[in-house]
């Protein structure tokens, strides 16, 4: 089949940083396929801005804490990828959806835990699996993380561990990935304004005030200062960063 553009399929592309990711790779003349969970008019409104930009976008239903569910989600990508781009392989795969947990070590439950688990490392883990006979040789696996994996904020125990795996997890990608020059990176955003964690860093003044004064740049950060580094990993430019772990903080906790 031919496939004219490069394809990226980003997690919860529907709101925040995914929007902001989606927006940003499709500037650079990629198509997009985005998932959201449960905000379906919120997908189809970043498809029509990224049509509206003049490449092609799709929108698809995924649970990334689900991994069951994957097969069906294989299923539906692979009828799209046929139907709406032509081809049957993507390029891109940006693991990006996620919720936030705030809870003391000491209080976290095994439910939150299995929560946070499922969602930010074995989702991650099989759903990257599942998608490696998906990617192009030559293609980008790009993980989202946290600057929570670097430095310790009390009460993000679990997240932050699992985005420190989700880090591990890279390096073996990149290692084992290699041989079909398909490259593994780290995005690790410091504090941004966006729905996460009910809105916190953007809703609440103290913790935004707090949060600036610990960034070397003074203020916390836009999805708009996201989407770029990661739409640039996609790009021919990038091709020789590997197994790195990019942060994207303006400095935070330095
Ligand atoms: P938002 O809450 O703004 O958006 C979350 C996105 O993830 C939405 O698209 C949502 O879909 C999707 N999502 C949530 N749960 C699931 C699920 N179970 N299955 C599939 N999709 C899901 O968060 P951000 O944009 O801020 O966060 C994006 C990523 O960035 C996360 O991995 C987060 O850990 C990380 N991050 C965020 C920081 C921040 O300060 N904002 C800092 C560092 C890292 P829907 O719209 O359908 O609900």
């Amino acid at each position: 089949m031919t496939q004219t553009k490069k394809i990226a399929l980003i997690t919860g592309g529907s709101r925040g940083l995914g929007k902001n990711m989606a927006l940003s790779i499709a500037k650079k003349g990629f198509d997009v396929i985005l998932t959201y969970n449960s905000q379906k008019d919120e997908a189809l409104a970043v498809v029509a801005q990224i049509e509206q930009l003049g490449q092609k976008a799709v929108a698809l239903q995924l649970n990334t804490g689900d991994v069951k569910s994957f097969d069906a989600f294989f299923g539906q990508l692979t009828t799209t990828l046929k139907d709406t781009f032509n081809t049957d392989h993507f390029d891109f795969l940006v693991n990006n959806a996620g919720i936030g947990l705030h809870s003391s070590f000491a209080e976290t439950s095994e439910e939150d835990f299995d929560l946070v688990f499922n969602i930010h490392f074995k989702g991650v883990y099989f759903l990257t699996q599942k998608a490696l006979a998906l990617i192009n040789d030559g293609g980008r696996i790009i993980n989202i993380s946290s600057g929570l994996a670097r430095f310790s904020i009390p009460g993000s125990s679990a997240y932050g561990a699992m985005k420190s795996a989700v880090e591990t997890l890279t390096r073996y990608q990149a290692k084992e990935l290699g041989s079909r020059r398909i490259t593994a990176n780290v995005v690790a955003p410091g504090a941004i304004e966006t729905d996460f964690s009910g809105g916190m860093v953007r809703d609440n003044e103290q913790i935004n005030k707090q949060i600036a004064s610990l960034t070397a740049l003074g203020r916390v950060g836009l999805p708009d200062d996201i989407g770029g580094v990661v739409a640039f990993l996609c790009t021919e430019e990038a091709r020789w960063v590997n197994a790195q772990r990019i942060e994207v903080s303006g400095g935070m906790n330095l």
